[in-house]
């Protein structure tokens, strides 16, 4: 979605949109969208400087990596950028040293989708876990490790397949 940077009216520009994205687009490749992003947003410009505040919400489903289960990821974070015409680069130098969340606009347009997206991509876990105390699945017999006890009593490692079996099985 391109905003013409020039159209922009005075009072600000509403938007309430939903988008579609897709795995590819983000840093989890593993991830999926379970309903569209939803974007409520304002872009307000003054000057040169664009104001984009809003708040995305999604739901995602992330494989946890340590027992690959997948799990639900409920995204609700609001944002607040300044954008600035990319032909700035005195402001460039400013916004890196006060680390700000700064963004730049080229052509007299900004893409609301990259932006979107680059917001979404912020609040993602590094390492996704179903729980914080998740202890991943015993090396064994495959199964999940709950309270940090492994029920497995199979000692020999051709038990592991069957055993691996059974738990795709239950999981189904
Ligand atoms: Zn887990
Ligand atoms: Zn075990």
């Amino acid at each position: 979605m391109l905003i013409d940077v020039d159209r922009i009216p005075e009072e600000g520009l509403k938007i309430s949109k939903d988008f579609e994205f897709f795995s590819v687009d983000i840093v989890e490749e593993s991830t999926v969208f379970l309903k569209p992003v939803h974007v409520e947003a304002t872009v307000k410009k003054i000057g040169e400087e664009l104001l984009i505040k809003g708040q995305i919400t999604a739901m995602l489903n992330f494989m946890c990596c340590r027992c690959l289960t997948p799990f639900e990821f409920p995204v609700d974070s609001k944002f607040d950028l300044v954008c600035l015409p990319e032909e700035l680069e005195v402001a460039k130098e400013h916004l890196e040293q006060d680390d700000m969340n700064g963004l730049f606009y080229c052509k007299r347009q900004v893409d609301l989708k990259e932006v979107i997206m680059e917001q979404l991509n912020l609040t993602f876990p590094l390492r996704p876990l179903c729980s914080k105390g998740c202890q991943g699945i015993c090396p064994v017999c495959g199964k999940l490790i709950k309270e940090g006890k492994c029920s497995c009593t199979a000692k020999e490692s051709g038990q592991r397949l069957e055993n691996l079996k059974i738990f795709l099985r239950d999981k189904s």
